[in-house]
């Protein structure tokens, strides 16, 4: 059975697309169609919420006027909020962040309008906690704005490892969050499965990556209909203690750094210098698992330098004609 990904344009955005991936468990089969034949549909049940796509530093890239980031700044559907997703239970009325990063404010407006069908929904609790990856730019300072200056959530439960933990402890602006008791630092250990919301069994997996103040998490996310695990940033993959491909094995769905295409963006760096595996050497790595059929691949945290950007359609066309595929701001996935 082949899986079925539809679109629909969310009410927050009008342009806009939500790529919607029905997993072969549902009650219904279609073949992959292409994007303008997709269906408009809303995945029901519990959810995994794409709310960012882009590298730390945005795309448009803060202060970057190439072709990529000035195309992005005239057509605002071009643009990408910075790398973080959500798992959301309407029903059982439940919302998780995972990464709280400087595009934070809009992506607690998207969770606001498109996921409100929570009644008891009260003003300053827009989600039910946060997990967080790692200490980089892009995936915790927007926690930030959990503070007395602007939500001043009460007992936010923040999941993280114990490194972080310290780190966020001992560190201003975000001691002050644990002090006045807007964030609960939930600590978690690699390997320990928890459930940061009810049915949906998550499990930290230690990613090597630059640990300049904790160090950082990929999460293996485990509902009813898929698993998914997500990884944004990570060192190559051969830095990894044991093959990732082991991991893989035992996942339908992976979210995975996509930082560069190839080291043609990087003049003067080795490909080897570069901290983030490749898109070309991923797709390699993991071709035989896609054409098995057993595995999804979706490539997030783009570089505002990456070709899958545009304008060229040349290296998303071969991401896509390889079974790969590039993540969008919107996409759902059921869980
Ligand atoms: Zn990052
Ligand atoms: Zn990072």
């Amino acid at each position: 059975m082949q899986p079925c990904v539809k679109t629909v344009r969310p009410p927050w955005q009008g342009r806009a697309i939500i790529w919607l991936l029905v997993v072969p468990a549902l009650a219904f089969s279609c073949a992959l169609q292409p994007p303008d034949e997709r269906v408009e549909e809303a995945v029901t049940g519990p959810k995994l919420v794409v709310l960012g796509t882009a590298q730390d530093g945005g795309f448009p890239h803060a202060a970057c006027a190439c072709v990529r980031c000035e195309a992005a700044r005239l057509d605002p559907s071009v643009a990408r909020l910075i790398t973080s997703i959500a798992l959301v239970d309407d029903s059982a009325a439940h919302r998780v962040l995972v990464d709280a990063g400087p595009d934070i404010r809009a992506q607690l407006e998207i969770l606001q309008s498109a996921h409100r069908e929570r009644p008891d929904r009260v003003d300053r609790s827009p989600v039910d906690g946060v997990m967080l990856t790692h200490a980089h730019l892009g995936h915790y300072t927007g926690l930030a704005f959990f503070g007395f200056e602007a939500v001043h959530t009460t007992d936010l439960p923040v999941w993280c490892s114990a490194p972080m933990a310290d780190y966020l402890r001992g560190n201003g602006p975000w001691s002050q969050l644990v002090r006045i008791g807007n964030i609960l630092l939930q600590e978690i250990e690699p390997f320990k499965p928890f459930e940061p919301l009810p049915g949906i069994e998550v499990t930290a997996v230690p990613v090597p990556h630059r640990d300049e103040y904790a160090d950082t998490f990929g999460f293996l996310i485990k509902g009813a209909r898929s698993t998914v695990f997500y990884a944004p940033d990570t060192d190559s993959w051969d830095h990894w203690p044991r093959p990732v491909t082991e991991l893989l094995e035992k996942v339908d769905v992976a979210i995975l750094d996509a930082t560069f295409y190839s080291a043609d963006e990087l003049p003067g760096r080795r490909a080897e210098e570069i901290g983030h595996p490749l898109i070309a050497v991923t797709m390699d790595l993991l071709q035989p698992l896609v054409d098995s059929g057993r595995l999804q691949v979706w490539f997030t945290h783009m570089n505002h330098s990456n070709p899958v950007l545009g304008p060229d359609p040349a290296a998303r066309n071969e991401v896509e004609r390889r079974g790969f595929h590039i993540a969008e701001d919107g996409l759902e996935f059921p869980l």
